[in-house]
């Protein structure tokens, strides 16, 4: 009994002498409101913010002092489309023959460091061979750096439709992927890859719902999926309580993918106003991935970096996502972050703000894409995209005010993620 007084009396006064944090902020951009605060406390215990005050609260002798009252302080970012397990590069297909998983997975430790240090404490990984799963389980457990991952696991797609695993392949190392391997011919062979994923550990669904640019094959627009097999999807993602996201280029896939019900668009290369007023109707976002479109678009001119026939894809796609993300931003389509970082270097991820920018979105609005829009398309907005009280503590700075100056969100001086910091220039 003695013994059990003594823990808990223990247990009471570390609880009332808990260490706090206080972070003092120059300016606050805090995720919601529009305007920029100036001069703000951020009090954070344990992993979450427990109180904003005006001004420069004085921290107790036990608490921790930050001092970032030369900077702008902001929420963590928030990237929508990422494939952290790979990155682009001349040798990049040949290294699924080369490389073992292990190999894979390790190397892709570095991509989640440069993401989480770049800002990006929250990331949507839409697909990749399963490595993202580990990827996450890791981080949370803090085997690794990197941010906080909500993932796919594999993409569905249909027999030679982009993302199936073995497009391109000489016919005896084809084989038939079926839904096992997250390819599906029929709603009942869609209905059990998304119950496949959910068992692989998958947060979210990634399909392919029409062609792609990087996949080796002909196609990267046309539709890849039926009606029904995309309503099948949907609705056992529904049941299992996980968001949808859909590749689109082409008008028609992406047509039937906001019909069915998708929670989001990505890339969107191809969007029509009939599909904008679609997807303001039903609810959809739209993922631009603008940094993806001009990446591939340059590299494309560079001989051999990718495959014959991806070259043509990739010219003619990718110059087009920025006009059509200006066009579904006046149209006042919900836009959520996304880059699809992989297809271009990670951690270069906030060069899409500038891009958006200049597609005419304002700087705020912009951030906002990357912070609560972003927290409820995950449907986390409970717990993240703001700097509020109650919220996890996942906060970045910078130098400069990125309202007046977008580049400044390129160099990050600052990253907390779940009340840890991990970079404090
Ligand atoms: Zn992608």
């Amino acid at each position: 009994m003695k013994n059990i007084l003594c823990l808990l009396c223990l247990l009471s006064l570390n609880w009332s002498f808990a260490q706090k944090t206080y972070v003092h902020c120059g300016q606050l951009i805090d995720g919601k409101s529009s305007q920029v605060a100036k001069e703000r406390t951020i009090i954070i215990e344990g992993n979450k913010i427990i109180a904003i005050e005006k001004g420069y609260q004085k921290a107790g002798e036990e608490d921790k002092l930050i001092n970032l009252k030369d900077k702008t302080v902001l929420p963590g970012l928030m990237d929508m489309h990422v494939h952290l397990e790979s990155q682009s590069s001349k040798t990049r297909y040949m290294e699924s023959f080369r490389l073992n998983e292990s190999d894979l997975a390790l190397k892709a430790t570095m991509y989640t460091r440069r993401t989480l240090m770049a800002g990006f404490t929250t990331v949507r990984d839409l697909g990749g061979t399963g490595i993202n799963v580990s990827l996450r389980n890791a981080i949370n457990r803090r085997y690794v750096e990197g941010p906080r991952i909500y993932t796919a696991e594999k993409s569905i797609a249909t027999t030679g439709g982009h993302a199936d695993p073995s497009n391109g392949l000489k016919q005896d190392l084809m084989g038939d992927p079926g839904p096992r391997e997250g390819v599906i011919n029929s709603p009942a062979e869609a209905k059990k890859a998304v119950r496949q994923r959910y068992k692989n550990g998958a947060d979210c669904i990634k399909i392919t719902a029409t062609g792609g640019v990087l996949s080796v094959a002909k196609d990267g627009q046309g539709p890849q999926f039926t009606m029904e097999e995309l309503e099948a999807i949907v609705a056992t993602a529904n049941d299992y309580g996980m968001i949808t996201a859909a590749h689109a280029h082409g008008a028609e896939g992406m047509k039937r993918a906001v019909l069915a019900g998708i929670t989001s668009i990505e890339h969107g290369t191809k969007m029509t106003p009939e599909i904008m007023q679609l997807m303001k109707e039903k609810g959809t976002y739209y993922v631009p991935t603008i940094s993806a479109g001009k990446f591939v678009a340059e590299k494309a001119k560079e001989p051999g970096y990718f495959p014959e026939v991806v070259v043509p894809k990739a010219l003619e796609m990718g110059p087009l996502i920025q006009a059509t993300f200006g066009r579904a931003y006046q149209a006042g389509v919900k836009i959520a972050f996304g880059t699809d970082a992989g297809v271009f270097p990670h951690g270069e991820n906030a060069k899409e703000f500038i891009y958006m920018v200049e597609a005419g979105m304002p700087a705020m609005k912009a951030i906002q894409s990357a912070t609560m829009t972003a927290a409820e398309l995950l449907r986390i907005d409970d717990k993240l995209g703001s700097i509020e009280v109650g919220k996890l503590a996942d906060i970045i700075a910078v130098q400069d005010n990125p309202v007046d100056k977008i580049e400044t969100l390129l160099d990050i001086k600052f990253v907390m993620k779940d009340g840890i910091i991990y970079k404090q220039e």
